[in-house]
């Protein structure tokens, strides 16, 4: 009998991501979900090329139809102070959405439609749009290919085509493993650059995030001309840690070339829990002292507002940000309340 030899296999990306890394990539290094370091920190860049994304031809043509939501947005990008707000309606709740867009209308140019950890399932991207559209609001959609395959969201970008957003957020998706069904089996059959080229030729404005401060941190924004290269025309610059590393991963990226529009993620953080679901979210880093500021007054909700407020305002002075994203959640129960801090923020800023 032959000795027993072990077979030892190259680990793979449990995304399995073409276009990697994702942003779930740990501080140190680490697989946002398996034991092993990240199968990209040691790689070049991959470059785009329809060829190498393993996708057919693009399935409509590209020009775009005039006069849609995402015309709007196109133009509003270009005066530089675009407000978006996370939208932060209860999961699978029709009247939870109309009550948050009451409270928000007036107060952003459109609200970000996506997930949490906490709250995977959620109505049907296009559904929801409507919702939201019907209640008054603009949608720029979040779309994750962690629950899809291609087929499945070329068929949420026909219907979100109809229902008529502001937006396509194409991202990878935190793994099943990480969130609130870890019973769900995960798909990534496409990968956020793969899927936003499939957004692009669906007709969509097409957004990607990036994470500054996230592993390889000299990579992301190579990375990220990858994406633009496949289709995306903005950029939401996650939770780097304030004002500088923006204005420094912006001006990295223009130097490659790119040609984006950059929307800075701003945290709100009004409550505990406010807090509690941002710390949710993967490569957070928060400007130094940001929570203990908030925390530290004697009323958290007014000073987590102010410091909203101030941090927004600087970011929109940097170069080449054409907006903020309002970024967080109340956490269960806390929707309206939350809704109540984005509107106030927003306001002030539109005003
Ligand atoms: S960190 Fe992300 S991109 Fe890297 S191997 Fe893990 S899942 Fe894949």
């Amino acid at each position: 009998m032959p000795p027993e030899t072990e077979i030892v296999r190259a680990p793979e990306c449990p995304k399995s991501m073409e276009f990697g890394p994702c942003g779930g990539v740990e501080g140190d290094g680490r697989c946002e979900v398996a034991e092993h370091a990240c199968v990209f920190l040691d790689v070049d860049t991959v470059r785009w090329s329809r060829e190498r994304s393993a996708l057919g031809p693009p399935a409509r043509d590209t020009s775009p139809t005039p006069h849609t939501p995402a015309d709007r947005m196109r133009a509003l990008l270009g005066s530089g102070r675009v407000v978006v707000g996370d939208f932060p309606a209860r999961a699978l709740d029709a009247d939870s959405i109309r009550e948050c867009a009451d409270i928000l209308a007036g107060s952003t140019d459109a609200v970000l439609a996506g997930d949490s950890a906490r709250s995977r399932v959620q109505f049907s991207p296009t559904y929801r749009a409507q919702l939201i559209r019907a209640a008054g609001l603009e949608v720029w959609t979040g779309l994750n290919c962690r629950d899809r395959n291609r087929v499945a969201l070329e068929g949420e970008l026909a219907g979100l085509a109809h229902v008529g957003v502001s937006g396509v957020h194409c991202v990878t998706g935190d793994h099943t493993a990480t969130g609130s069904r870890p019973d769900a089996r995960p798909v990534f059959d496409l990968d956020s650059t793969r899927l936003a080229a499939v957004a692009r030729a669906a007709g969509h404005l097409v957004s990607v995030g990036e994470s500054p401060a996230t592993p390889p941190m000299d990579r992301r924004a190579e990375r990220l001309r990858e994406k633009e290269r496949a289709g995306a025309e903005v950029c939401f610059v996650n939770h780097a840690g304030g004002v500088e590393p923006v204005r420094a991963f912006i001006a990295e990226a223009r130097a490659l070339g790119s040609g984006l529009r950059f929307i800075a993620c701003v945290p709100i953080v009004v409550d505990v829990e406010s807090a509690a679901l941002l710390a949710s979210f993967p490569s957070l880093v928060l400007p130094p002292g940001y929570l203990d500021g908030i925390f530290a007054a004697d009323s958290p909700t007014a000073a987590g507002i102010s410091a909203a407020i101030e941090l927004s305002r600087r970011l929109l002075d940097v170069d080449g940000v054409a907006g903020v994203n309002l970024s967080g959640g109340g956490g269960a129960g806390g929707e309206l309340r939350f809704a109540d801090a984005l509107a106030e923020v927003g306001s002030a800023l539109r005003s």
